[in-house]
């Protein structure tokens, strides 16, 4: 066992908000497992932030017409109170733009330049000449080469999903300027992460580095594993660690050719847990480097498991660089949250976003929480669905845990006009709530209590925190178990020393789980608290202390205790609320497919050309301009309008195939063009005296082919 933790969970980029998947991949199990430590007495410290730099800052800055500090301020404050809300307990939630981040990660670059570890080289990459600037991979668009999606960026393909890097691109053009970026040559610093591939892949899968076990592979999840050992099997190359960019942390200016280059955000991100374990040490008067730096602490990163090579190669080289930090014990990356059989996409908005969820379910936040972890894709991809949500709150949350909550309390209330926890006799008989009717013993039943959190919590320390839920939700079921089959109500009448005790002991239920939900549900948990008249949790050792009292077979709660007042733990999710959450996702549906829609290139289709004609067959036609007088629809007619059109010289009767596209008082009074030689043909029993030359695209839509304003009439068109 470690003496100390260090807890961090990814750091969420500044340039969005919070959804679902992001809190089931990172937040809520990190705060889980945090919050349990914190119970056990355990000294932890649970570090996060906002990662505030890189090209998608710059990007969106663009896009929105500000600059990019005011992007990350903006998503700061969102992410900040978003955590705060759903109830994610930081010790610290810091920024990398902080002054202490820049100093601490130049620290870092400084330290892996003198001692070798980097390589300078020059490369060629594009450059936008209008825009004067080296473009980041996110800033050059162009098709993919495996799909030919036209729209592919320089670091990946949205449509496939294939890595690229900008050269793959085919006819590759710059965002900034729309120009085509050319290739220029530029130097920078690549850290040598081929010669950090063997210790890597002992560490990563033996636990042991340089003779020392530092952890066991067997407690990690076998999807990271796996993910290290494809990159480490493909070999590891050499990684630059700098970029041509205009926001980041500068490159130390002391070294020659740092004019304009900046880290790379992947370097400097996770240094980020180090500055703000720095930054809370400061705010406490404490000291951060053991936390780091001695082999007694147990080092976690909670992440999504598109962060895996990153916190188990890329940082850990990085660390092992520098040569005064500990490595990781474990990285417990989970997989991806689908929503509603889709993947969870920002861009298109298909997401539950977790702002909107608070405001929208204000007191909800705990049920979310709990649908999270019931849904949480701890080994395989999961599913989240409102009708799903809907039916595990109703059932699990209401009719579980809060009905069990609300019975103990109002039966104690209502039997016991002093609103005291009941006196009792622990040698009273009962049916036992863990068993099909079982006899109960009232210490036996409390040891049982504890056993089952004891399992919770073996659980949570393996991030089984799926198990670890179910086993705190039998504690609840056993307690609705013990009402149901002592039925009180119909027999307080005849025996109520028996339901003196069971009573007592349902109050003792509530008790423990006031504690033991806390990681899960700690909102419900403080309400529980009041509910039963306890103080708040000091989040130090509680559940510790808690499980010792229950081994002894001791009430939580005394006799003569004077309770709280009983309310709803949690309110049922009605119709109406999934149907307005299901509109809201099938609207921002309707809104990709008007964007797409809008978007795609329209495929045109030109008739084909009709076969060479000479001069003299064009000749032979008589076109002249002309002017309409009068014009009225031809009855019986759909199509044909019956025109007076003057030439000047003469008036023509002309019918026209034009009256579904125009009225007559639309046409009355406009200048055309008129094929006057055209034989005159009878149409519905009136001559038609030439033709008015009309153009037409490839809808059939029509244009009056007209001279220019107050031209005369009756003079040739050719
Ligand atoms: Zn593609």
């Amino acid at each position: 066992m470690k003496k100390r933790y260090l807890v961090t969970a990814a750091l969420p980029y500044a340039n969005g908000p919070l959804h679902i998947g992001h809190l089931a991949g990172a937040y809520l199990p990190a705060d889980i497992y945090v919050r349990y430590l914190r119970l056990m007495g355990k000294d932890v410290v649970f570090v996060c932030g906002s990662d505030e730099h890189g090209a998608a800052i710059t990007v969106k800055a663009r896009k929105e017409g500000v600059t990019p500090r005011e992007i990350v301020d903006k998503y700061n404050a969102i992410l900040k109170d978003t955590f705060e809300k759903i109830g994610i307990a930081f010790d610290m939630y810091h920024r990398t733009s902080e002054p202490i981040h820049h100093e601490t990660s130049q620290g870092f670059f400084r330290r892996l330049n003198e001692k070798g570890e980097f390589i300078e080289e020059t490369t060629e990459q594009y450059y936008d000449e209008v825009a004067n600037q080296f473009l980041a991979d996110r800033y050059i668009i162009g098709t993919c080469p495996v799909c030919s999606n036209p729209d592919a960026y320089g670091d990946q393909c949205e449509k496939c999903g294939t890595t690229l890097s900008p050269t793959e691109l085919i006819s590759p053009r710059s965002t900034l300027s729309g120009s085509t970026p050319v290739k220029r040559p530029t130097q920078h610093w690549f850290l040598r992460l081929d010669q950090h591939e063997n210790w890597l892949r002992q560490w990563i899968n033996t636990g042991e580095l340089e003779g020392v076990a530092l952890h066991n592979p067997n407690e990690w999840k076998n999807h990271v594993l796996g993910q290290c050992n494809s990159w480490l099997e493909q070999g590891l190359q050499p990684r630059a660690m700098t970029r041509d960019l205009d926001w980041g942390v500068d490159v130390p200016q002391e070294l020659p050719g740092s004019a304009g280059k900046k880290l790379y955000v992947w370097l400097d991100a996770p240094i980020g847990y180090i500055s703000a374990t720095r930054q809370w040490a400061l705010d406490h008067g404490r000291d951060w480097e053991p936390y780091w730096k001695s082999e007694d602490t147990a080092l976690i990163h909670f992440i999504g498991k598109d962060n895996i090579v990153f916190h188990c190669l890329i940082f850990p080289a990085i660390l092992k660089a520098h040569g005064e930090y500990i490595l990781p014990v474990n990285v417990p990356a989970n997989q991806f949250m689908n929503l509603e059989g889709r993947k969870i996409s920002t861009s298109r908005n298909w997401a539950v976003w977790v702002h909107e969820y608070c405001q929208e379910l204000p007191g909800q936040e705990d049920a979310l929480r709990y649908n999270m972890v019931k849904n949480m894709p701890e080994q395989r991809d999961s599913e989240f669905t409102w009708k799903g949500f809907q039916e595990t709150t109703n059932t699990e949350l209401v009719n579980n845990l809060a009905n069990f909550v609300n019975r103990v309390l109002v039966l104690t209330q209502k039997y016991y006009e002093d609103g005291c926890a009941p006196q009792f006799d622990a040698a009273r008989p009962f049916k036992s709530g863990w068993g099909v009717e079982t006899e109960g013993n009232y210490a036996a039943e409390l040891r049982r209590i504890r056993e089952h959190l004891l399992e919770m919590g073996r659980e949570i320390e393996r991030f089984n925190f799926r198990e670890a839920l179910r086993l705190l939700m039998e504690v609840s079921s056993a307690g609705n178990a013990l009402l149901q089959f002592n039925e009180p109500w119909r027999t307080v009448k005849e025996d109520p020393e028996t339901v003196r005790t069971v009573l007592h002991l349902g109050l003792q239920y509530v008790a423990a789980l006031s504690v033991a939900a806390r990681p899960f549900l700690p909102f419900s948990a403080e309400r529980l608290r009041k509910m039963l008249a306890l103080p708040p949790l000091e989040d130090q050792g509680d559940l510790e202390a808690m499980l010792a009292v229950l081994e002894k077979g001791e009430p939580l709660l005394p006799a003569g205790h004077l309770l709280g007042v009983a309310g709803h733990l949690f309110s049922r999710i009605p119709d109406e609320v999934i149907a307005a959450q299901m509109a809201k996702l099938e609207s921002a549906d309707a809104q990709n497919a008007a964007a797409a829609a809008a978007a795609a290139p329209k495929t045109i289709n030109y008739a084909p050309m009709k076969d060479i004609i000479q001069f003299d067959d064009f000749a032979k036609m008589d076109i002249r301009t002309g002017k309409i007088l009068t014009a009225e629809k031809m009855e019986k007619s759909k199509k044909l309008l019956k025109l007076q059109v003057d030439l000047g010289f003469e008036q023509r009767t002309i019918l026209s195939g034009i009256a579904e596209h125009f009225t007559p008082e639309e046409v009355l009074g406009r200048q055309v063009v008129v094929l006057a030689n055209l034989a005159p043909r009878p149409m519905m029993g009136v001559e038609s005296q030439g033709m008015i030359l009309m153009a037409e695209d490839q809808d059939g839509k029509l244009s009056f082919v007209s001279p220019q304003e107050g031209w005369p009439s009756g003079f040739g068109v050719r």
